[in-house]
């Protein structure tokens, strides 16, 4: 028998307004990774049949969502913005409680859906297309934003309630109705995002909710031909087969997948500034965010001092349960992820990095309950080195020297990675010239890997996506398509090219 928590209960999938249990009858335990001991609730183990019902509910709301004005859409979206503000601070503790990061970034996660639902609830009134010019007389040309249809959603777990509004909204304020599968360790915060929605009066079937794992859930909604937008945030390696077969249907595909982002610290920086920004951009959120600064490369006049600096600062991390205000590095997600990261500790060893800080599990006191890792600093690294070459998602940072801005560039860009990448330089020359070679998606200066807000395009180079964006104007163009309206009120056949 599971012990369960006073608060645990069984949750069901939304399908068609209806929430129902999964056909296979069967359930998944949701635990929370700072207390093995709490179950948290029991969520559904889908599988191809239940993906089968969402999507056949999803395309029957269609025909009338599509037909619903966007100005009507978008009432409903600022409607759920608002009951996720007065929810936020459960929102926030429940997403605590079954990913592990701490409060304040949980707040943050959730803020990132009110954004993102208030930016697309204005977007309503706008969607604006082109008009043009004919190259013929009396006849106007112009474009307008159409749907595609239903939309299948395959979320992680990091972000568990901010990724999904990335995709629900701006699939929702285009017309497109939903089929979310969130990631199995984060059922708990789509249940509560995906509510929302619904109190806000989103009507039956428009949003439809599938739980379960990646091959039972997340494959079959891949690979069903009535979902005709594939939009995946995950992995490469599940990116990859999730593109292949989106291709094979010609679906249109999403996919944003992972990062091996750099700071690069000049010799001119401001010390302390720079240890901030590494300090947050590589042990926030346990270093398990697609943006995690995994690569600190640092000039060689500054080197000794930033070193001793973070390490100093590092070391007093306050590592343990998020619900406790005073904890700054909570647990990792999982088992796996935990061994993970034990793997690329002794991979880097292996290799002759030299181990400044940390690079063991914390099992001291209540810690052992947990998946928790002590922050851990690498120096001496190479740039070819798998530790400086491959995403760990976890709390580890590998420092490497460099001799100046160019070799700092050639090492920051030879990854298979382009995400995001940040320098800090007082020389506004050496900033511009970065933010214009790091072959990255994103760019910061002065500021860690990590900070995006959702009024601007999210999204990767290289093998971090397949060159679409996430939030930003840039993603209705994700989730939606053009139609060109040619109008000829001549009266008399005209040619185009001919006459
Ligand atoms: P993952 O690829 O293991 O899982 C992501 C989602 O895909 C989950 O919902 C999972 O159940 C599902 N899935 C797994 N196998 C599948 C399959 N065969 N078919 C369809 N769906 C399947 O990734 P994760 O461990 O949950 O998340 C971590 C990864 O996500 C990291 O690589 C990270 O960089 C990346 N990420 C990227 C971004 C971004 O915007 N670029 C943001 C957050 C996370």
């Amino acid at each position: 028998m599971v012990a369960m928590d006073s608060a645990a209960r069984t949750f069901h999938n939304l399908i068609a307004g209806e929430w129902r249990e999964p056909l296979s009858g069967e359930y998944l335990e949701n635990r929370n990774p700072a207390r093995r001991g709490e179950l948290i609730g029991l969520f559904p183990r889908s599988n191809a049949e239940d993906v089968e019902l969402a999507v056949a509910a999803a395309a029957e709301a269609y025909r009338r969502w599509r037909a619903t004005p966007a100005p009507r859409r978008a009432e409903l979206l600022f409607r759920a913005g608002q009951i996720l503000i007065e929810n936020k601070q459960s929102y926030a503790r429940d997403m605590t409680r079954e990913m592990g990061k701490v409060l304040l970034e949980t707040g943050g996660d959730v803020q990132e859906a009110i954004d993102m639902l208030f930016f697309m609830a204005g977007e309503g009134r706008r969607l604006y297309g082109a008009t043009t010019p004919s190259e013929l007389p009396n006849k106007a040309c112009l474009t307008a934003r159409v749907p595609l249809g239903v939309a299948g959603l395959i979320t992680p777990w990091n972000f568990p309630m901010a990724i999904p509004s990335w995709k629900i909204v701006p699939a929702l304020i285009c017309g497109n109705t939903v089929v979310l599968k969130p990631a199995e360790d984060t059922p708990l915060s789509a249940v509560n995002f995906v509510n929302a929605l619904i109190e806000a009066g989103v009507p039956n079937g428009v949003v439809n909710l599938v739980m379960g794992t990646g091959p039972e859930c997340g494959a079959p909604l891949a690979a069903h031909p009535g979902t005709r937008i594939i939009s995946f945030t995950g992995s490469t390696e599940v990116g990859r087969q999730v593109g292949q077969q989106a291709a094979r249907l010609f679906k249109h595909c999403n996919l944003e997948l992972g990062g091996k982002n750099a700071i690069i610290v000049l010799d001119d920086a401001d010390l302390e500034l720079a240890v901030d920004g590494a300090l947050w951009g590589a042990f926030g959120t346990s270093g398990q965010r697609c943006t995690a600064a995994s690569r600190l490369i640092v000039q060689k006049g500054i080197h000794g001092k930033f070193v001793e600096r973070l390490t100093e600062r590092a070391a007093r991390l306050k590592v343990g349960d998020g619900l406790d205000p005073n904890t700054q590095v909570g647990p990792l997600i999982n088992q796996e992820q935990l061994e993970t990261v034990e793997r690329y500790v002794e991979i880097g060893r292996g290799e002759g990095a030299k181990l400044r800080l940390g690079g063991a599990r914390m099992e001291e006191g209540e810690l052992a309950q947990g998946y928790f890792f002590a922050p851990t600093i690498f120096t001496d690294c190479a740039p070819e080195m798998r530790i400086a070459q491959e995403e760990i998602f976890g709390p580890v940072v590998s420092v490497l020297a460099c001799e100046d801005l160019e070799s700092a560039l050639e090492i920051a860009n030879g990854v298979s990675y382009g995400l995001s990448a940040s320098i800090y330089t007082r020389d506004v020359n050496a900033a511009m010239r970065a933010a214009r070679d790091l072959e990255t998606g994103i760019v910061y200066i002065n500021a860690p890997t990590i900070g995006a807000e959702v009024h601007l395009p999210f999204g990767g180079t290289k093998n971090t996506g397949n060159g679409h964006r996430e939030s930003g104007l840039a993603t209705l163009d994700v989730y939606s398509e053009w139609k060109t309206i040619y109008v000829d009120y001549s009266g008399a056949l005209q040619r185009a090219q001919i006459d």
